[in-house]
Parts: C-alpha cells; structure tokens; sequence
C-alpha cells in the first residue's frame, strides 16, 4: 500500500463535492490485483488506522479524480483546429480524407500513442472514443491502452453511406469485424468496446438493423454515436429516416437506446427526445468546445436537469478545440450562461467538475468504479497544482470556499496545472513517480 496526503477532492452520491484541506489517500490492492483506493479523507481521522504506511506529502497540492472524456477521437488527433463552414464540410473536406490515413496500421498506432499522451498529460484518465471504420484501428489503440493499463472504450466506427473511397465500410463485413472486435477486446484488463454507427446518416437500415441486433446480444457492450448537432445534419437524417418520429427516435427504432448508450451533442431535442434518453437510461455527451467552433448550437442544461436524463462533458475533439478538462468546463459555463436561444442557468464550479468525473462515470454505468476518490474506486487520480501559473496561485489563494477554488481551475487552469497523473495507482507523468 502507498499513501499520498495532500488536499483531496471527491464527489458524494448526489454530485456534491466532498473536499478535505489536509487529506490522504490510501492506494492498494483490489480483490483482482488491480489498484484501488483503499481509504480517502481527512487525514486526521484516518492517519493512526495506516500508521505503517509510506506516505508521499504533497504540500499545496490537490488530489482529484481522473478525469472522463465522454466523447472523443482518437484518429482526429491532428484534424484539431482545421477551419471549415460548419460540421458537414468540415467532415468533407478534413475529417474523412485524413481518417483514411487508418488503413495503415502503423500510422495508426502512432497516432495512438500520441491521443494517449495528450490525454494522461491534461489528466483524463478514461474516455469513450471513436476509432476509424478500419478494424485495426481499433487493435491498435486497444494495444496502447493496455499497454498503459488504462480504462479505454473505443470502437470501429460503421459508415456503409454517404461516406467517400477510403472509410466507407462494407454493410454485411462491418459487423462481422464488430462482432470480432468485441470479442477480441471487451473485458480485456480494463477495456471495453462501444459499438459504434457514426451518425444515422451514414448509415445503412441494413447496418443500423445489424448494430442493434449486436447490442442486444451484448448487453455490456457500450454504444456510441452523434445525435442532433445541427440543424442541416437532422432535417437530412429525417430524410432518410421519414418513419422516424425524431433524430434521436432513429437510434430508439432500431434497438440502440439503453444503459450504457452515449450519444454526443443531444443539442436540438424536444421534451420528447428528452424523455426518450431518461426513459432508456441513455446518455449525452455534451461537447461544448466543438459546439462552440463548429457552431452547431447550445446545449439546454435546463431541460435536461428539467426531465432529468444522464450528462456529462466531453472534448469531441477534433471537432473540439482542447484536450484539456479545464477548457472544457469552462466552454460549458458559457454554454449554460447562453440565454437567447433557450434557458440560460449558471452551472456551479462543483457541477462542471461533477459533469468530467464522477458524473461521466455514472453516464457510463461505471459509478464507484472510475472518476471518484471513493474507497473500491479504481486509482486513477492527478495532482493538481493550483500555484502552476502566477494568476492562479493568487486567484486560488484567495479562494474564500471550494467554489471559488474550483472556477478559478476551470477559468485559468491548463494543462500546467495538471502536475502528475496515476494510472492504476502508479504516477505514470509528471515529476516524481512515485510506486502505489
Ligand atoms: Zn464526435
């Protein structure tokens, strides 16, 4: 066992946050060898209970949950920050030409290592993530995740239309693949696989049937797909989808609406779309960044709170413009803030970190496992330093309560402020590693 005493931030059950000013965590082994917090809080209260204990001190540092990126692509490492006139020729004219670079293993591979750096060095431990439609884009990042023994999902995208030469699959050999793949890599260590139509329009009812057909027979297995962004992108979708009764209603008549389905953007709904998510348990991926670059729209923090469905943050990158959580939440503060086109609410500091960690982990039906410092969670966890930056040592040193703490994170935090990341209880960046 390995003990770190510092500050420490985590999440009660109703999405509070808990936060102890002189904390300690206790790392250990689980029942199946792997790390997991073993106690957290004051360290008072629990110093005498692990007195033989080693003890890493961190003065003036912060111990937080890793952080969970609900909605990402690894093969658009690269395509961050590429200017278009919106989604759809954005997809045209960067995203596909450059996703069929994936056919090439190797360059594949490289990319992964690199996505996997850029999220351990901004301190997101987990994340639901896009792969190509080439099967081995996915071996190759699951290879580097497990190499890294990280808690990844990722799946190969299905694209059987309206998709150019380079990335559209075929219809009856993509889910041949996907089926192989599940059973290649869910439940391997710590990963798993989302079955993973990449919007309703590039999919054929054929390949949709086939998707559904698969997460019924792997209840287990997430699901993952884009809903709503824009306007243009639904009234096409509802084109080719006239039986629907909505965009989202497509994912539901075809048996890819339940537990452990997350869906990106969710922007443009009803009260019946809503309804739709709670009622199967499904979850949206808000990404706020994208929304903002791309200009797809905001999205309605009220009536999700309203009608009550499962939410939570992502990059969306690289329709998103950062890796870093910090940009993130900040980017969902104005998102909340915007009044003119639907409901606008101030979300608390509290909440957007909630949203990043212990909430993304309910959405993804991994509650009590990642994104909590809570005893039997998994030890993925960072240190923050919030005197990384001259204005934010001053604004968070005087911080009056944990409120003013955390936003001034979210509103002048980067990646600097990430100062070391554990990964299965061993610092795996940083200064000082440090063994659990
Ligand atoms: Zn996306």
């Amino acid at each position: 066992m390995h003990a770190y005493r510092a500050a420490l931030l985590s999440f009660a059950d109703d999405g509070s946050a808990r936060y102890e000013q002189d904390g300690l965590l206790v790392v250990g082994p689980g029942s199946d060898g792997r790390k997991v917090i073993r106690a957290a809080g004051s360290y008072q209260a629990l110093a005498a209970n692990y007195a033989g204990v080693q003890v890493t001190h961190l003065p003036g540092k912060m111990l937080a949950p890793g952080f969970i990126d609900l909605h990402v692509h690894f093969p658009q490492t690269d395509v961050i920050g590429s200017p278009s006139e919106g989604l759809l020729p954005w997809l045209e004219d960067y995203t596909f030409p450059h996703e069929a670079r994936f056919s090439d293993h190797a360059y594949a591979t490289g990319v992964a290592q690199v996505f996997l750096d850029e999220l351990l060095r901004n301190g997101v431990t987990t994340a639901l993530t896009f792969c190509t439609s080439h099967p081995h884009s996915v071996d190759a990042l699951m290879e580097a995740s497990q190499r890294r023994g990280l808690r990844m999902i990722a799946g190969k995208v299905l694209q059987d239309r309206h998709s150019p030469d380079g990335v559209r699959d075929d219809t009856r050999q993509s889910l041949l693949d996907t089926e192989a793949l599940i059973r290649r890599w869910h439940g391997q260590d710590r990963l798993g696989y989302a079955i993973t139509p990449r919007f309703a329009p590039s999919c054929s009812e054929e390949q949709l049937r086939g998707a559904g057909d698969l997460a019924a027979q792997y209840p287990d297995v997430w699901i993952q797909s884009h809903v709503a962004e824009n306007k243009e992108e639904i009234r096409w979708a509802l084109e080719l989808f006239p039986a629907s009764r909505s965009y989202l209603a497509i994912y539901q008549d075809f048996g890819l609406m339940r537990d452990r389905a997350i869906y990106a953007h969710c922007i443009h709904f009803d009260d019946e779309d809503r309804a739709l998510m709670r009622d199967t348990g499904a979850a949206a991926a808000v990404s706020p960044t994208s929304n903002l670059f791309l200009g797809s729209g905001f999205f309605d923090y009220e009536g999700a709170r309203r009608v009550g469905f499962r939410h939570g943050l992502a990059s969306d990158v690289g329709g998103g413009t950062s890796f870093c959580p910090f940009h993130t939440m900040l980017a969902a503060y104005y998102v909340g803030r915007e009044g003119q086109t639907k409901p606008g609410i101030s979300l608390s500091p509290q909440n957007l970190w909630w949203q990043h960690t212990a909430g993304a982990a309910q959405a993804l039906g991994l509650e009590g496992v990642v994104g909590n410092l809570a005893p039997g969670c998994e030890a993925d966890f960072i240190v923050i330093d919030p005197h990384a930056t001259p204005l934010l040592s001053r604004k968070t040193t005087h911080a009056r309560d944990l409120d003013e703490l955390l936003f001034s994170l979210i509103v002048l935090g980067d990646d600097r402020a990430v100062a070391q990341v554990a990964v299965d209880g061993v610092i795996t960046s940083g200064p000082g590693r440090a063994p659990a």
